[in-house]
């Protein structure tokens, strides 16, 4: 699986953590959304959806 969040286009809404916590963290001081853990939505299926759902289209997802 490949993931990663442009940092150029990132607003940090905040909603890819919404939808899958256990992956993107908003670091709050940046307002960016940061990966923590690459593996962690494999089985659910939630890094798509935070793909779909990212609002600037800066989620980078290929299962
Ligand atoms: S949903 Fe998109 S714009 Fe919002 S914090 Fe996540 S990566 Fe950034």
């Amino acid at each position: 699986m490949k993931l990663s969040v442009d940092s150029e286009k990132c607003i940090g809404c905040g909603r890819c953590e919404e939808i899958c916590p256990s992956v993107f963290h908003i670091d709050e001081e940046l307002a960016l959304s940061k990966i923590i853990d690459n593996e962690g939505c494999e089985y659910v299926g939630c890094c798509e959806a935070a793909a779909e759902n990212c609002p600037v289209e800066a989620i980078y997802y290929e299962p």
